[in-house]
């Protein structure tokens, strides 16, 4: 057994909403453990570097002013494959095509309003966890 860390990060749609709680019921329920949180304003610098992967892609512009319309709760998530468990919880992008019982099918507005982030590969995850948290931050 070896654990690893993913980046959460439940989006404004969802903070607006109160929607983090059973968010947070979700994450727990599949067996992932919680072990850093914290809630935060990112501002318009913060959300272009932090997607700064997707600079040139056509929505970058609309995803960091919707990035930066609300709180957001960043999380590091810990478990069994943390990466991939995770984005089986999430659903896919756009929530027409989320699966049943995902948090973008149930929850998410849109596909840019999809209510949660969560790091592609092991890689990303190291990251965009040092992105948020520092090491102290991080308690397993
Ligand atoms: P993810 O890994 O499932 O979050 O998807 P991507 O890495 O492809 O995209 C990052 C984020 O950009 C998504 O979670 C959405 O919030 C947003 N996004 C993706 N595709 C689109 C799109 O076609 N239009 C808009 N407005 N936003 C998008």
């Amino acid at each position: 057994m070896s654990l690893t860390s993913t980046l959460s990060i439940i989006k404004p749609d969802a903070t607006r909403r109160n929607l983090t709680g059973v968010i947070n019921a979700r994450i727990e329920e599949a067996g992932l453990r919680i072990i850093a949180q914290k809630r935060i304003q990112m501002d318009r610098s913060m959300a272009e570097r932090f997607y700064e992967v997707h600079k040139e892609r056509s929505f970058f512009d609309e995803l960091c002013t919707f990035m930066t319309s609300g709180p957001v709760v960043v999380q590091v998530l810990e478990g069994e494959n943390a990466v991939p468990l995770y984005r089986q919880v999430m659903g896919a992008t756009n929530p027409a095509n989320a699966e049943e019982g995902t948090i973008r099918r149930d929850f998410a507005e849109s596909i840019e309003a999809n209510s949660v982030h969560g790091s592609d590969s092991p890689e990303n995850a190291q990251r965009e966890i040092s992105f948020f948290f520092s090491e102290i931050e991080i308690v397993g």
